[in-house]
């Protein structure tokens, strides 16, 4: 018997603490401020005909977890934005806005995210779609 199911977990231990600016319309940008963000994943799909779950959960905290590891307690910054741009200094990251040099930051202190804005949204879509350290490895070694 196959049965579908949709599950949402949303728990404390899927948090991160970064650091971040929008970019608006025009010439409009956010002043660095920080958030407590909470990540939110929903699994859908067929119960495992042994185990009776869609996922085992002890599996989803280990992936989520390392995803939010990986940019927590960082500045988020995007690296697919047209309006910035970034220059390497030694240990540190200079940021331009619009060519005009904004904020600096240590180089270690930064998550540099292939995406345009770090909008709830294009967080939401980063997460969703970066494979796990783990997974690059594994998939690394499958072309081998
Ligand atoms: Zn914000």
């Amino acid at each position: 018997m196959q049965s579908r199911f949709r599950v949402e977990v949303s728990k404390d231990y899927l948090v991160f603490a970064s650091a971040h600016f929008i970019t608006f319309r025009g010439h409009q940008c956010e002043s660095l401020h920080g958030h407590n963000y909470r990540v939110g994943v929903t699994v859908e799909g067929d119960v495992d005909a042994e185990c009776l779950f869609v996922l085992d959960f002890s599996v989803l905290k280990r992936i989520v977890r390392a995803l939010a590891d990986e940019i927590d307690h960082k500045v988020l910054l995007t690296t697919e934005n047209p309006k910035l741009a970034f220059r390497s200094d030694g240990e540190m990251l200079h940021v331009d806005y619009f060519g005009k040099p904004t904020y600096v930051f240590p180089r270690s202190d930064c998550a540099l995210l292939p995406i345009q804005n770090s909008t709830a949204e294009m967080l939401a879509q980063y997460l969703a779609l970066r494979p796990t350290r783990s997974q690059r490895t594994k998939r690394a070694r499958r072309w081998v």
